[in-house]
């Protein structure tokens, strides 16, 4: 790790072809002493020659290189830090709130990952500096948080004062949502390894004679999610086949029953469901599950965990009068006497599906045509 700024060579790889290399300098001086260290593909290199260049530098070295553009280039007695879990220091700049738990961009040196805090350790007051308990961020708030990235980035601590531990957490790759700064990594990152099993998903399903899908339903509260996930799981039992309803009731008595009904939650909500179905499809199993899930971001998160293919977004469509008609569990009532608060549709939006692969309208179709619709998708 670089101890200072003063010290340290960090550049971006702008373009190679063979041993002739273009970089970005972002901190620090690079002499034609220096061995140069190709950051995430570990290969070293000698300077041959170096030349500036319309503010870059050329330089030749003492032999080809097969790297990845954009790759952090770096002295080789001087390595940064490779991980995908650090804990980090952000500005939220955003109108919307940071809910622990959403997916990000995170750009640090020109790398482009997804990142979510996996822990919001506290936020920073920021008159007194005082540290204070959160589950939200809201616009102009500091705070401290363990982040989780969905590859490993190269970078280096604040502590160094380098560029490299600077980052910015945007909306998709546009929109800047918090700048943040690296504290350090979180050292069971390094620590903690994916063991290769020998048997896996695919001996697993085979076992079973069936492909492993997750059927997610999506909807309103009594828009018909339930009544048609038991159908559906019937019929592939019926069939043969080896499923597992995961319901918003069996789920909220067990595994999150610490979680409540605000924003924060509900995404919490989801993140562990989507986890749970993940783990059961890695078994063999064809998991349906049936939650609200009312925000797009999480459903976007869901489907980002599982194999192209694998994720099946059945919208359950009902207008909401309807849905408060039927009312099964007497819930739109208790909305309309004021005894339940962040009711979907009311006081808590529901983002409809854009894409989804199925869309089912309850008000068109009976329950059993609907689960029919969905068990002829997944023959197809
Ligand atoms: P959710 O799980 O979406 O909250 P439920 O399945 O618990 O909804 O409740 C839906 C209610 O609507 C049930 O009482 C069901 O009998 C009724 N219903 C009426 N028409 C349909 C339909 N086409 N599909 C599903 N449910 C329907």
């Amino acid at each position: 790790m670089a101890k200072d700024k003063s010290s340290a060579f960090r550049a971006r790889l702008l373009s190679v072809a063979g041993n002739s290399l273009t970089l970005e300098v972002l901190d620090g001086k690079v002499s034609s002493a220096d061995e140069l260290l190709f950051c995430s593909s570990s290969q070293t290199r000698k300077v041959l020659s170096l030349r500036e260049y319309d503010g870059h530098i050329l330089a030749e070295v003492s032999s080809a290189v097969e790297v990845q553009i954009g790759e952090i280039v770096a002295g080789a007695t001087q390595r940064p830090e490779c991980v995908d879990q650090i804990e980090a220091e952000i500005l939220w700049l955003s109108a919307q709130d940071m809910l622990p738990g959403r997916s990000y961009s995170l750009v640090c040196a020109g790398q482009l990952v997804d990142a979510t805090v996996t822990k919001l350790k506290y936020k920073v007051e920021e008159a007194s500096a005082k540290h204070i308990a959160a589950n939200s961020i809201a616009h102009g708030e500091t705070f401290i948080g363990n982040l989780s990235l969905s590859r490993k980035i190269v970078f280096d601590p604040i502590s160094t004062g380098l560029k490299t531990s600077q980052f910015e957490l945007r909306n998709g790759d546009t929109e800047v949502l918090a700048k943040g700064e690296i504290r350090h990594s979180l050292r069971r990152a390094s620590n903690v390894y994916w063991q290769t099993l020998a048997i896996d998903k695919a001996a697993r399903s085979k076992l079973k004679h069936q492909t492993p899908k997750m059927i997610w339903l999506t909807g309103l509260s009594a828009s018909g999610k339930s009544t048609i996930a038991n159908i559906v799981e019937k019929k592939l039992l019926v069939m043969g086949r080896h499923a597992y309803l995961l319901d918003g009731d069996n789920v909220r008595h067990g595994l999150n029953k610490d979680l409540g009904f605000t924003a924060a939650d509900r995404v919490e909500n989801i993140r562990r469901i989507a986890e749970t179905s993940k783990l059961m499809l890695d078994a063999g199993l064809i998991v349906i599950t049936s939650f609200i899930s009312p925000f797009r971001d999480e459903r976007r998160m869901a489907r980002s965990l599982f194999e192209e293919g694998e994720f099946i977004e059945v919208h359950i469509d009902a207008s909401l009068a309807v849905c408060e008609e039927r009312d099964p569990k007497g819930l739109y009532k208790k909305v309309r006497q004021g005894a339940l608060s962040n009711f979907t549709g009311f006081d808590s939006p529901y983002d409809i599906p854009e894409n989804p692969e199925i869309k089912i309208d309850t008000e068109a179709i009976c329950a059993e045509d609907a689960a029919a619709r969905i068990i002829d998708y997944l023959k197809e």
